[in-house]
């Protein structure tokens, strides 16, 4: 039966999910890290919860490529390489050049690897991981699944930065926005479980993980999301500030001595959000578990992390003049309860949204506003994966 391997390439890793196509089902996932170092992990999940898992070196990701698809024969997940229809891969930069996924031919590829100025650590491993997998199973359709792409309908006013026109013009300095794919999925499955037509429907999707970005989804269509130029702005993070200040990157450069504006960056991305503010963790849970027992800098944290997210629920009411549903999902979105009830709470009822206390004691996917909320609110699971083996479906014409 055909099958789909949708990939998300590290210069180190290698995530892999396997589909069977007819179904839409999960037959396998796993990966390999530590590629190009010793001692890596190859981990395959399938079946009825069993797992594999080896050590050993991986020189490259063809190498790894080529352990994966022997070891999925070994343990019957496929019968043989014909199986596989086709591989989509996860690309976190598209530019402006890619607005939809994209079947990718070398020219493709070639573009894929230009876009890495906006992306240095993602598109150039992408690219190999691409390159690899085309080497070990040819001919295969490839498609590129880009973070970027859904952003690509936001308006001009929403794109540009209030800076001279010129960078936007020979630099590309613009907003782009990220977790596209993700953002895509749960509006549309908001629209499924409202059983509307998402043209009909404004939706605030706020995906809230260790990274985190809000999206206004008017009509089915990207408004506004709150990553920029790259995913460091918008809403606090695990370890990323969101949105500062830039004269603030020069003030604590002299203050502290930092005379590469590199470390500075690598601070605001490494260093801040959560993990910054608490002096605890980057973890939502240890953050939580810290403010409980009474540590301040937590409970700072916490605050700012969901003033942070209202003020953008209440900037994109206004961007799409009104909300019908606001979609929570990712590792903090749809596991923490607290965080929604503090996000949803009694200021948000002049909006005429209201939470359900019982309704959001939940992880699963559920409608958690009240009987009487005037807009509907959401905990959905994200399923990045399952949206890049659509696509690939879809542009590569599998058909069985
Ligand atoms: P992700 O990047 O989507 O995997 O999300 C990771 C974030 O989800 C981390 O901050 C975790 O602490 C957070 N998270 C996962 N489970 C829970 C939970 N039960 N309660 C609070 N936060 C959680």
């Amino acid at each position: 039966m055909s099958k789909v391997i949708a990939v998300n390439a590290g210069s180190s890793s290698l995530k892999f999910t396997i589909y069977e196509v007819t179904s839409e089902d999960e037959v396998s996932s796993g990966l390999v890290d530590r590629i190009g170092l010793n001692d890596s992990n190859v981990v395959i999940k399938y079946g009825d919860g069993e797992k594999f898992e080896t050590v050993t070196d991986v020189k490259n990701h063809e190498e790894a490529i080529n352990i994966l698809l022997e070891q999925l024969i070994e343990l019957n997940i496929i019968e043989s390489y014909d199986e596989i229809s086709g591989t989509g891969h996860r690309i976190v930069a598209g530019g402006e050049i890619f607005k939809d996924s994209a079947l990718l031919d070398e020219e493709g590829i070639k573009q894929v690897e230009a876009l890495s100025d906006f992306a240095p650590l993602h598109n150039g491993p992408e690219a190999q991981g691409i390159r690899a997998f085309q080497k070990v199973l040819p001919g295969k359709p490839t498609v590129g699944v880009f973070d970027t792409s859904f952003h690509t309908t936001m308006p001009e006013k929403a794109y540009l930065y209030s800076v001279p026109m010129e960078y936007y013009e020979k630099h590309g300095a613009r907003r782009y926005g990220a977790h596209g794919t993700s953002h895509r999925y749960v509006a549309n499955r908001a629209a499924e479980l409202m059983g509307k037509d998402i043209a009909d429907l404004k939706i605030i999707t706020c995906h809230l993980g260790n990274g985190g970005s809000i999206t206004a989804v008017d009509g089915g269509k990207s408004v506004d999301t709150s990553m920029g130029f790259t995913p460091l702005a918008g809403i606090t993070m695990g370890t990323r500030s969101g949105d500062i200040d830039a004269s603030l990157v020069s003030y604590i450069m002299e203050k502290e001595g930092i005379s590469d504006i590199k470390d500075m960056i690598d601070i605001l991305n490494n260093k801040s959000g959560l993990l910054g503010l608490s002096g605890v963790s980057s973890d939502m849970r240890d953050v939580e578990a810290a403010a409980a027992e009474g540590n301040e800098n937590a409970q700072a944290a916490l605050e700012v992390f969901y003033d942070r997210v209202q003020k953008y629920i209440g900037s994109y009411i206004a961007v799409m003049g009104g909300v019908d549903a606001i979609v929570f999902t990712a590792g903090i979105g749809e596991n923490s309860p607290a965080t929604r009830a503090a996000i949803i709470n009694d200021q948000m009822d002049w909006f005429g949204i209201d939470l359900d206390a019982d309704k959001n004691d939940t992880r699963d996917e559920a409608e958690i506003s009240a009987d009487d909320s005037r807009v509907k609110v959401f905990t959905i699971p994200t399923d990045e994966e399952l949206m890049i083996v659509r696509d690939t479906v879809r542009l590569a014409n599998i058909t069985e």
